[in-house]
């Protein structure tokens, strides 16, 4: 089966580093996505890891957070190392804010993304995040990623999948 292996990373974080430097090392090829210049990338990070934390390693689906090599090995069908001295698995293997100079910029990248304006394909309403849809229990400030499932367009009754994120000019 072959493997697709997405990594998110920023530039400059460390364990980032680490991640692709196995994965080269191991010969497995891999699609890299700069988060802090790439907000598709983010948002498809933000997505399915749930987190702003780098670096995320997706293997036909499975996530992972932080650089963890029994993780990877395991996923890759790579054999384990002989337990080393130093744990494999430390709690810092990951770059949150402060240890990554990006992450602010990540994070107000993130905020402006789940306060984007979502557009009905089908009638053209237009879902505002800071307004909600308090006639059916979407209170304001809800992005439309965390609006229920089964919510639909107020106008046409369109279902989510027909609304498209509107880009800020
Ligand atoms: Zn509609």
């Amino acid at each position: 089966m072959v493997q697709q292996v997405k990594v998110y990373s920023t530039p400059i974080c460390p364990w980032c580093k680490k991640t692709k430097q196995f994965l080269d090392k191991n010969g497995i090829p891999y699609q890299s996505f700069d988060v802090a210049s790439d907000k598709a990338a983010l948002d498809e990070m933000v997505s399915s890891s749930k987190q702003l934390s780098v670096p995320v390693v997706d293997i036909n689906g499975d996530i992972l957070v932080g650089f963890d090599e029994e993780w990877l090995r395991q996923k890759l069908n790579l054999p384990q190392e002989e337990k080393k001295v130093e744990a494999i698995k430390t709690p810092a293997n990951k770059c949150t804010s402060g240890t990554c100079a990006q992450m602010d910029e990540i994070k107000q990248a993130v905020a402006a993304l789940r306060m984007s304006k979502y557009k009905c394909n089908v009638c053209g309403y237009v879902y505002d995040p800071e307004l909600g849809d308090p006639d059916r229990g979407v209170k304001p400030g809800t992005p439309f990623d965390e609006t229920p499932d089964d919510w639909v367009c107020p106008v046409c009754g369109s279902a989510k999948s027909k609304f498209d994120r509107i880009e800020e000019v």
